[in-house]
C-alpha cells in the first residue's frame, strides 16, 4: 500500500504517539500534506516533518487515524498485515488444549486497530470496526482463512462503532457457508451451542473463560445464583464441576431456552432453575424469601458506555453488589464483574467497597478477575481493559 498523505501533528501532540499509544484525534492533527480517502495508509509526523506513525486515515471520526506501526522500515503492505494476522492466530494456540472458544484477533492490542475475530471450532466471526481494516478487508479474511484453514468466515461487524467511523453496517457471510445452527464448542470439559448469527457480541462471551473455570473449582456441592446468565456460562461450568443446585436469572426468554438446552445437552441433572426476572427485583425477592447461596455471580451488561455515564452506572453496580452480599451464605463468594471499559477497576473496588459498607457484613477481598489471555491489553492503551471483576468472600 502507499502512503497518499501526511499527517502534521501539532507541537506538542507528539508525545502520544511517541508513547505508541496508537490514536490520533482529529483535534491533534495541525495539517494534512495530500487528500486521504476513507482507511489509506497515512504518513504520521511530528510539526517539522520526523515520522511518528504509519497509521489508517478515518475521516469521518474523531478518532481520525489509528497507528498500524512505529517503525519507518516497517511500512504495511499486504504481506506484513499477513504476518501480523499469523502472529495474533499463533499467539493463541496453547489455549486449543482447552477449548475451541477463541478470540484470535483483539484489536489495538495485536497491533491490528479496529479488527476482532474470534474463532468457533471451524467457524470464524470477523468484526470490522475501523476505516482501515475495513479497505483491506478482503486481504484480511484470506489471511485469516490461510492462517487458521477455517473455510467459514462469518462477519458481525458492531454497527454502532461502523456509524462512528462513517460505515455503513455490516453483516453476513464472508468465505464459505453460513452457519446452519448453533456452532457447538467445548471449553474445559462443557459443551456450549455458540448462536453465531444471532448471539450477543459474537455468540458467545469467550472473555469470562478464566472466570468461568474460578467459579467451577469452587462449586463442589456448593448453591450458585448466576445473575444475568445470558446462555448460563457460569451455570453450566459449575453444576459440570458437581454444584448442588443453580439458579440462573436473566431477562431474555431466549437466553434461557439456550441455557436449559445447554444443560440438557450436557446431561447434567442436578436441580437447576432457569428464571425469566429483573435482576434488581429478584434479588430482593430472593432475599425476602430468606434464600442463602454460597456463590454468586454478578455479570451485567455495561452499565456504562463513556463517562458521562459513570454516576448513574456506579449506584447499579453498587446497589447489584449489596443486594448479592445480602444473599451470600458465611463464606459464601461473590463475583462481581463490570464491562464498562469506562469504569477503571480502582472506581469498581471503591464502589463494591460502598456495598459492603452499606450491607453492614464483613469482606475479603479474594482477588481481581480480568478477561482470558485472548483479550490482552497492550501496556500502551489502556483503553483497550474493559472487563474488570472482584471476588469477595463474605465473613
Ligand atoms: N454472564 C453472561 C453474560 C451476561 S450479558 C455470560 O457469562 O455468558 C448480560 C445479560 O444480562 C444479557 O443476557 C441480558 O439479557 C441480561 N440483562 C440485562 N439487563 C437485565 C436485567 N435487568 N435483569 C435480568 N437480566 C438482564
Amino acid at each position: 500500500m502507499t502512503p497518499t498523505a501526511t499527517l502534521f501533528v501539532k507541537p506538542g501532540k507528539e508525545r502520544s504517539l511517541l508513547r505508541r499509544h496508537p490514536w490520533l484525534y482529529a483535534g491533534a492533527i495541525d495539517r494534512i500534506d495530500g487528500r486521504p480517502a476513507s482507511g489509506d495508509l497515512v504518513r504520521v509526523a511530528s510539526p517539522d516533518g520526523r515520522f511518528l506513525a504509519w497509521a489508517a486515515f478515518s475521516p469521518a471520526s474523531s478518532l481520525r487515524a489509528r497507528a498500524w506501526s512505529f517503525r519507518e522500515q516497517e511500512r504495511p503492505d499486504e504481506a506484513w498485515l499477513r504476518g501480523r494476522i499469523t502472529e495474533s492466530v499463533a499467539r493463541r494456540a496453547a489455549l486449543s488444549a482447552r477449548t475451541d472458544a477463541v478470540r484470535l484477533v483483539f484489536g489495538e492490542a495485536d497491533r491490528l486497530p479496529g479488527l476482532i475475530v474470534d474463532r468457533y471450532d471451524g467457524q470464524l466471526v470477523v468484526q470490522l470496526m475501523a476505516a482501515g481494516v475495513e479497505a483491506w478487508r478482503e486481504a484480511i479474511v484470506d489471511a485469516l482463512v490461510a492462517a487458521t484453514g477455517c473455510a467459514d468466515v462469518y462477519e458481525r461487524s458492531d454497527a454502532a462503532s461502523r456509524e462512528r467511523e462513517g460505515l455503513a453496517p455490516r453483516e453476513g457471510v464472508l468465505r464459505g457457508r453460513a452457519p446452519q445452527a448453533p456452532v457447538p464448542v467445548t471449553e474445559d470439559g462443557v459443551r456450549y451451542l455458540v448462536d453465531v448469527l444471532r448471539g450477543h457480541k459474537t455468540g458467545f462471551y469467550i472473555d469470562q473463560r478464566d472466570n468461568r473455570r474460578l467459579v467451577a473449582s469452587l462449586a463442589q456441592g456448593k448453591r450458585l445464583l448466576n445473575c444475568f446468565c445470558y446462555t448460563g456460562g457460569f451455570t453450566l461450568a459449575a453444576l459440570r464441576a458437581g454444584a448442588a443446585e443453580a439458579v440462573s436469572v436473566d431477562s431474555s426468554a431466549d437466553a434461557l431456552a439456550a441455557g436449559r438446552a445447554q444443560q440438557d445437552l450436557n446431561g447434567l441433572r442436578a436441580p437447576s432453575d432457569w428464571v425469566q426476572a429483573d435482576v434488581f427485583e429478584i434479588l430482593r425477592a430472593l432475599h425476602a424469601q430468606g434464600r442463602q447461596f454460597d456463590l454468586i455471580v454478578l455479570d451485567p451488561p455495561k452499565f456504562a458506555p463513556s463517562v458521562q455515564h459513570l454516576e448513574r452506572a456506579s449506584r447499579a453496580y453498587k446497589q447489584l453488589s449489596l443486594a448479592a452480599l445480602r444473599l451470600l451464605a458465611p463464606e459464601g463468594r461473590l463475583f462481581t464483574f463490570s464491562c464498562s471499559g469506562a469504569m477503571s477497576v480502582e472506581l469498581f473496588q471503591k464502589v463494591v467497597a460502598g456495598a459492603v459498607f452499606d450491607a453492614q457484613v464483613d469482606a475479603q477481598m479474594l482477588g481481581r478477575l480480568q478477561a482470558g489471555e485472548d483479550h490482552p491489553v497492550a501496556m500502551t492503551h489502556p483503553e483497550g481493559e474493559y472487563l474488570k471483576g472482584l471476588m469477595l468472600r463474605r465473613i
